[in-house]
């Protein structure tokens, strides 16, 4: 053989079905995580801003932008419906840097008709048979199992920590660009728990909303006796479900639809895990803060809404409530456990 051609690597604004990209043998980046694992992630939303990107615009958003214009992509998927408010901005912002944008989108009301035409434009895009994405989704599928299992050792058998848990299932949205690498990583993972103990956790909280952009927020909860054994959002974008097409899995996927599904996907997972209390994550100038009102409304568990701008550690304002909170859900998990 010569040498080996360039592989393309697909950039993306949110988790969409990277399986017809493995099958196409492109390389596919999930654009949030190279952001917020970015060693100059404040620098990034600085450098955004700096081109005119206004103050009062989410630092996800800002973040994204830069690190695309920083990369070699051969083309960026926008999810253009299912995802955030602010995308088609970005893009247009993008495509003004010369980067090629592929749109994509989840019907608000899971349509699936709609979805399935969404996937076949997708793989007739790359040039992929329904037939070879299937086998890739066998693939995958064996991961997503695995990662499951981390998913259960956080909340059964407490030996994986909250910030774990929401690594390796944040990761699932592109596997890091390398299933069989990630793959291994997992497993990897997976015997090192094995000898663990559990963690000696006297509350199990559950994370809801899009990850954070703080850097220690798992560590700091952790550190005051406290776990969070649910990452929402994270354990949907590992998509959890044994199901054998791909158009099944991305319309039991809940994040890109009506907050009504992931609502039932909370509850179901509060009662599983035995969960006492939820942080309510939510981000600065991000249009999904609209929807603490009905989470309030429809979960009946105390909820602490925390809010990120910028890619930093806990402000001491948010570290004051997130202790106030913990000491009030410990205070009545002892009011409810003693005679
Ligand atoms: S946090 Fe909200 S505004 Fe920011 S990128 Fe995500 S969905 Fe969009």
């Amino acid at each position: 053989m010569g040498t080996s051609a360039k592989v393309g690597r697909i950039g993306f604004t949110t988790t969409i079905p990277l399986e017809i990209l493995f099958a196409a043998r492109k390389i596919p980046i999930d654009l949030n995580n190279v952001f917020i694992t970015h060693p100059e992630k404040k620098a990034l939303v600085e450098e955004a801003e700096l081109e005119g990107f206004p103050r009062n615009i989410c630092g996800w958003i800002k973040g994204i932008y830069a690190v695309t214009t920083r990369l070699d992509l051969d083309e960026v998927i926008a999810v253009t419906q299912g995802d955030c408010s602010n995308t088609q901005a970005l893009m247009e912002t993008l495509q003004l840097k010369g980067v090629k944008i592929f749109p994509f989108s989840y019907p608000y009301d899971r349509d699936e008709e709609l979805l399935h035409l969404q996937i076949k434009k997708m793989m007739d895009h790359f040039g992929v048979t329904e037939a070879a994405t299937g086998r890739v989704k066998m693939r995958l599928d064996k991961t997503r199992e695995r990662l499951t299992l981390i998913d259960r050792l956080t909340w059964q058998a407490g030996t994986v920590s909250g910030f774990e848990n929401h690594y390796f299932l944040v990761n699932a949205s592109d596997m890091k660009g390398d299933f069989e690498a990630f793959e291994k990583e997992v497993e990897d993972f997976l015997k090192e728990v094995k000898g663990r103990d559990r963690f000696d956790t006297e509350i199990a909280l559950g994370y809801v909303g899009v990850p954070p952009i703080y850097d220690d927020l798992y560590s700091f909860i952790e550190a005051l006796g406290a776990r969070v054994v649910f990452n929402e959002t994270q354990r949907q974008f590992s998509m959890p479900y044994r199901t054998t097409t791909l158009l099944e899995q991305y319309l039991r996927y809940t994040y890109p639809y009506d907050i009504f599904s992931r609502l039932r996907d909370i509850r179901g997972e509060v009662q599983r895990r035995r969960i006492v209390g939820i942080i309510h994550y939510v981000q600065s100038f991000c249009f999904r803060q609209i929807e603490d009102l009905i989470l309030r409304y429809e979960i009946d568990l105390p909820i602490l809404t925390i809010e990120g701008d910028k890619p930093t550690s806990l402000d001491a304002r948010t570290k004051v409530r997130i202790e106030s909170f913990i000491e009030m859900v410990k205070g009545k998990q002892e009011g409810h456990d003693s005679p």
